[in-house]
């Protein structure tokens, strides 16, 4: 049943909540305004003592294709079948942590928590995967597979009794980019490099599908198409992702410790090792040319460039600038501003946005 607070806009804002699951972690906060008020982290594992996680920030596809000293990520263990109740529980964890939160909130400041109309509003939730948007259905999330063809939103709505919006996680993080910017700009482009890489176009606030691949990434973000162009864990050759993901870098550069990771890439880089160095140069190559190739389809006035590879390795985008600096203009390429919180905050914000309406 919908219990939806009698909101009084004129005195308080919308008490709105963003999620952000992620293949290994999974983020909850409450969103006032662009301000995360306050953030709940937990390993997404532990939202379902069913759910089939036998892995540390790998890949499915990835770690299924390729073996585990060329991806850098530690191998995803072979899937066993999960029971059907696996993903009621997940989306039960979610709403269980969006409570805690907000009880949280409440004994530390009842002035504004325990007050009239303070109560959640709507919930926005950032899938890594596909999905229904009207349904709020989940299609098909690579590395949560218990989650394809749940109705996630439904079941977090009867939990929480809100309303609740569904979206991917790349379109969460590009409109969490996109809301923070004053002014906003009419046609925006945001880059995700993360574990996998994922791009949002919006244009004039609505987002734009870029070729809509479902199984493979965009051909717009192939960036090799030579011979020699690596294959990608989408089944196509010489994508962004096998160039300027962080498990792609890590490979590029020759560490095959499975407890590797970006800073310990950043760490040799600094100290001048080659193999780091052509790693990070191949890499802000790469996205110089997909950001061209981006520049040449929707001509955006904006793109930021954000994702954990960023916050790791922020050196990647001054050389990236430069490489689209003649075609492009250097000037419209930027870090993103949000960090880790630009998903729970598109999400919060989307979730705000369709109840307005
Ligand atoms: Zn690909």
């Amino acid at each position: 049943m919908e219990s939806r607070c009698p909101l009084s806009s004129e005195h308080l804002e919308n008490m709105i909540v963003g999620i952000d699951i992620g293949a290994t972690w999974t983020r909850v906060g409450v969103v006032t305004g662009m301000r995360v008020e306050r953030v709940h982290r937990c390993r997404t594992a532990e939202l379902s003592r069913h759910a089939p996680f036998a892995f540390v920030g790998g890949r499915a596809a990835a770690t299924q294709q390729e073996p585990f000293a060329s991806t850098g990520f530690p191998p995803l263990a072979r899937q066993a079948p999960h029971p059907p109740s696996t993903a009621e529980e997940f989306a039960s964890g979610l709403a269980e942590r969006v409570r805690n939160l907000l009880a949280e909130g409440a004994s530390a400041s009842p002035a504004t928590s325990g007050h009239d109309g303070q109560t959640l509003t709507a919930v926005g939730v950032a899938v890594p995967g596909t999905i229904d948007r009207a349904s709020g259905v989940v299609m098909r999330a690579v590395n949560l597979p218990f989650l394809d063809g749940f109705p996630l939103a439904d079941r977090i709505a009867q939990s929480l009794g809100c309303p609740v919006t569904l979206l991917t996680d790349a379109e969460a993080t590009t409109w969490g980019e996109y809301m923070s910017l004053d002014p906003r700009p009419a046609r925006f482009v945001h880059l995700r490099l993360g574990t996998g890489v994922a791009c949002g176009i919006l244009i004039d606030g609505a987002f734009v599908p870029l070729d809509e691949p479902r199984a493979t990434h965009a051909p717009t973000l192939i960036v090799d198409r030579s011979e020699s162009a690596r294959p990608c864990a989408c089944g196509l050759r010489g994508c962004l992702e096998t160039i300027a993901s962080g498990p792609a870098l890590l490979r590029l550069a020759g560490f095959d410790d499975p407890l590797s990771d970006l800073a310990m890439l950043r760490q040799r880089w600094l100290q001048g090792d080659r193999a780091a160095r052509v790693a990070i140069d191949e890499a802000a190559a790469a996205i110089g040319v997909a950001l061209t190739a981006l520049h040449g389809r929707f001509r955006f006035e904006a793109v930021s460039i954000g994702g954990g590879v960023i916050a790791h390795l922020p050196e990647l985008v001054a050389p990236a600038r430069e490489a689209v600096s003649p075609t492009v203009g250097g000037q419209r390429v930027r870090t993103a501003r949000l960090g880790d919180n630009a998903g729970i905050v598109g999400a919060a914000h989307a979730a705000e946005n369709s109840i307005s309406v």
